[in-house]
């Protein structure tokens, strides 16, 4: 079914007309889109949600476009909604540590924003500067500091959703009106755009750490590295990342190609120094390494050219996984707190299915992170139990399937 000249009229009326952008520049999975806008504000993305609602057209509401390969590609693709005009900083209270954005506003200009009152927001630095916060919170991606700092989810304490129906619902923060039975911050949470459109989230913040110091902890080879990073999660210091690599990984991120433990060190001047100290006696030959290795392995993970794997697996067994993909031919590390495996390199679909089984059986389990369009409908890329969460879901929040149809799979 494609777009009547009728309907998209329908859309032109709805809103201002100025709002409206060329659709050419906002290609998803190699489909443009029948037309594009730009809102300013939640009533706004509303009006446009309601209109495309009533015509039985499809929406993809974009931020940055960094993820848009999450998920199953899109089943019909008729209008582009282009967040990145609702930009204000709402309101910024330092004092009680609260901020309240738009979800356009990237995060590099949020976390610029808190900075200058030594503040930020302690999500995972993404691959790029421009996401936004909307994209932030639907993918709910994490990396390095999961475990040791709140999930995004977490950190939230009110959200507006613009819905199909036309509403713009608040939940948490600012206005207290959940209606909806559900716990709203986290059903959004992930949700890839499926059940609504973030347009302004209030954030509980933390005080940056004085101190921050990478290090380079290196052992006889994988298990020895697996069994150094328990060691350092027990020991309970001051640190917001452990992450051991495969030799592949370590290669990948320009640190000689063997296995290591990277260990990021956060914290006051003196839980830092104790902390440093406590790390040279767990592992005497532990150095400084650069502090762009971290956004080496962010970009490792964000693709693109290969396939990018994340196993959830039980933290007793992460090494032997790593030490597993990187003799398949991947590269391959796993942030320890979070007992999370993430893997790049080139996998067929049997063999992703093949992980999944072998996760799923040791009570965790596999997403992809980013692959082809042929990969992601040859292979479920969220999991099972994501994909029911959505599809009890839908039926209230998006009953026509207005909203990124297709994502969770066939009729979501
Ligand atoms: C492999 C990988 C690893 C990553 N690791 C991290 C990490 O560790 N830490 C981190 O911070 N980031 C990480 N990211 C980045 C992060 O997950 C997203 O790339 C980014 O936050 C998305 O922002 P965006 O503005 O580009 O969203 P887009 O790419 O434009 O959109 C992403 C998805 O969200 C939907 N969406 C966008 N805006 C909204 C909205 N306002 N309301 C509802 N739905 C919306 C879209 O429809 C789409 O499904 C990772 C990304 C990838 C691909």
């Amino acid at each position: 079914m494609t777009a009547t000249a009728t309907d998209l009229d329908r859309l032109r009326h709805a809103l201002p007309r100025d709002l409206e952008r060329s659709s050419q520049h906002y290609v998803v999975d190699g489909v443009t889109p029948a037309i594009a806008f730009a809102p300013n504000d939640g009533s706004e993305v509303a009006a446009l949600l309601h209109a495309a609602d009533e015509a039985g057209l499809t929406v993809a509401p974009l931020g940055a476009r960094t993820a848009t390969g999450l998920g199953r590609p899109l089943a019909r693709y008729d209008v582009a909604l282009d967040l990145r005009g609702l930009e204000r900083v709402i309101e910024y209270v330092p004092e009680d540590l609260v901020v309240t954005v738009q979800a356009g506003v990237t995060l590099a200009t949020l976390q610029a924003t808190l900075r200058e009152h030594g503040q930020y927001l302690p999500t995972d630095p993404s691959p790029g500067d421009e996401v936004t916060v909307g994209g932030l919170l639907a993918s709910a991606r994490s990396g390095a500091w999961r475990g040791h700092l709140p999930a995004a989810r977490d950190l939230i304490l009110g959200m507006a959703v613009a819905l199909p129906s036309g509403d713009v619902v608040h939940s948490g923060g600012r206005v207290v009106k959940n209606v909806t039975g559900f716990d709203m911050h986290r059903m959004h949470t992930g949700a890839l755009g499926a059940l609504g459109v973030v347009v302004e989230a209030t954030f509980k913040l933390t005080p940056l750490p004085a101190v921050t110091r990478t290090l380079l902890l290196s052992a006889a080879n994988i298990e020895a590295c697996g069994d150094l990073a328990r060691r350092v999660w027990d020991a309970s210091l001051a640190v917001r990342a452990i992450t051991v690599l495969g030799a592949r990984a370590a290669d990948g991120v320009m640190l000689p190609p063997v296995p290591a433990v990277l260990v990021e060190v956060a914290g006051s001047p003196a839980s830092a120094e104790r902390t440093l100290r406590e790390l040279r006696s767990l592992a005497p030959s532990a150095g400084e390494a650069p502090v762009e290795t971290w956004g080496r392995l962010r970009r490792l993970a964000a693709g693109p050219g290969a396939t990018v794997l994340r196993l959830g697996i039980p933290p007793a067994e992460v090494e032997t996984t790593v030490a597993a993909l990187e003799r398949s031919g991947m590269a391959a590390w796993a942030h320890l707190a979070a007992g999370v495996v993430i893997a790049r390199g080139d996998i067929a679909a049997s063999e992703v299915e093949a992980l999944r089984a072998l996760a799923v059986e040791r009570g965790g389990f596999l997403q992809i992170e980013v692959a082809s369009a042929a990969l992601r409908k040859a292979v479920d890329p969220m999991g099972e139990q994501e994909r029911l969460l959505v599809a009890a879901l839908k039926q209230q929040f998006d009953p026509r399937g207005t909203l990124n149809p297709g994502r969770w799979g066939a009729g979501l």
